[in-house]
């Protein structure tokens, strides 16, 4: 890893990778903790969460809809989706389970797969209205470069607008109530300080907001681009195409009576399995006939065609690919023994994406010399060794 300034997280990864004894995450992973018993964070939240009383939750979800019910006049809550099977549930059931009169808010995947855009209209046709908003392409794609090259993760600039588009709108509408899906960080292991929180206050935790996103602001991070970047031309970029990269400032959000955004997860025991079949069932939810690329599963992150190199990039970041989240996941949840997880890690973690390969290329503008150069600028010493003339992980998972 070469003069990365903005990347702050992997100078974290410990010089000696750990493995959880109940699943298949590592302490290389960002912001995880483990116990003294070589247990991460999400395992002992796992045992948690099956002793939440989930009636009180819902009994405290039920009060917090009720402050917002607008009975249909207009628009009461704001569900950022992507038509994934997550926000099918959600929406779904705060629709016709608590009948309040949800706002589905979009930003546009990099590239739509077919399958992606077939389940957002899926959605749009199951009774949803919708904003779906597309960034200006030309800098997009720009962004989308230099984010891979300074961040190691051209998807990035995807998460950000995915994150902060809706609450933008929101403060624009005065939509005071926001429900994404699950806590991430509670999901899938991260950061200790959101567990039991039903979400993010945005006025009091700036911190997380501004430092959260591999720890640079993307503003600094364009301003660096412009001295840096040949590709980056200032005059192509307008304040107003940049704002739905970041988070809204605290006056607007204070403006608009916004203090909270929510996780459904805390309300709701969350089952990514569960929310596959209830979105097929509900919202005409279609998964895929073939696996995708680096993983074993069917139905997650199926809308967008490069986030195959985001789980790539973690590999190669963080020795922790897409199969690790599921299979981790899915251990959690009683599906699979951790015998069959590690069976399955083997078999599939860290799998180039060669599907959309090409795609992912013409995209960003640079040839294949060029990506495999960022990718080795961001291969982390202490998770590879060279063995002959390959590189292996110097602590695989057994
Ligand atoms: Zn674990």
């Amino acid at each position: 890893m070469k003069n990365k300034i903005f990347e702050k997280q992997m100078p974290n990864i410990p010089e000696k990778i750990d493995w959880c004894k109940k699943c298949v995450i590592s302490t290389a992973r960002p912001r995880i903790t483990f116990n003294k018993n070589g247990v991460c964070f999400a395992c002992e939240n796992k045992d948690y969460k099956n002793n939440i009383n989930w009636k009180s939750r819902e009994e405290e979800l039920k009060k917090l809809l009720d402050k917002h019910r607008s009975k249909g006049k207009s628009w009461d809550v704001i569900v950022p989706s992507s038509g994934g099977k997550d926000s099918c549930f959600v929406a779904h059931q705060l629709k016709y389970k608590y009948g309040m009169n949800p706002l589905l808010v979009t930003w546009s995947p990099l590239q739509y797969t077919n399958i992606g855009i077939k389940n957002f209209d899926n959605l749009n046709n199951a009774g949803f209205s919708n904003i779906r908003y597309s960034p200006n392409g030309k800098i997009h794609k720009q962004l989308a470069r230099l984010c891979l090259e300074e961040l190691g993760d051209a998807f990035h600039i995807f998460v950000l607008g995915q994150i902060f588009f809706p609450l933008n709108l929101a403060a624009e509408l005065g939509i005071q109530l926001i429900f994404f899906g699950e806590n991430g960080e509670l999901e899938y292991g991260g950061n200790k300080e959101l567990f039991n929180k039903s979400g993010v206050n945005m006025t009091t935790d700036e911190k997380f907001l501004n430092n959260y996103f591999k720890g640079s602001k993307i503003q600094d991070l364009i301003n660096w681009g412009f001295a840096n970047k040949s590709y980056m031309k200032k005059n192509d970029f307008s304040d107003a195409d940049l704002k739905y990269y970041q988070p809204p400032s605290i006056q607007t959000l204070k403006d608009a009576g916004i203090e909270n955004y929510y996780y459904y997860s805390y309300f709701k025991k969350w089952t990514p399995q569960e929310n596959y079949y209830y979105a097929v069932e509900n919202t005409g939810f279609e998964g895929k006939i073939d696996r995708s690329e680096g993983t074993y599963s069917k139905y997650a992150s199926l809308d967008d065609k490069f986030d195959g190199f985001h789980y790539y990039m973690r590999y190669i970041k963080f020795g922790l690919g897409r199969c690790i989240d599921d299979a981790a996941h899915e251990i959690r949840d009683g599906h699979i023994t951790r015998d069959e997880a590690i069976k399955l890690v083997q078999k599939y973690d860290g799998e180039f994406p060669k599907k959309y390969y090409r795609d992912f290329l013409d995209y960003l503008e640079i040839n294949e010399n060029q990506f495999n150069e960022i990718v080795e600028s961001w291969r982390s010493s202490k998770i590879w060794k060279k063995s002959g003339n390959n590189w292996v992980l110097k602590y695989p998972l057994k």
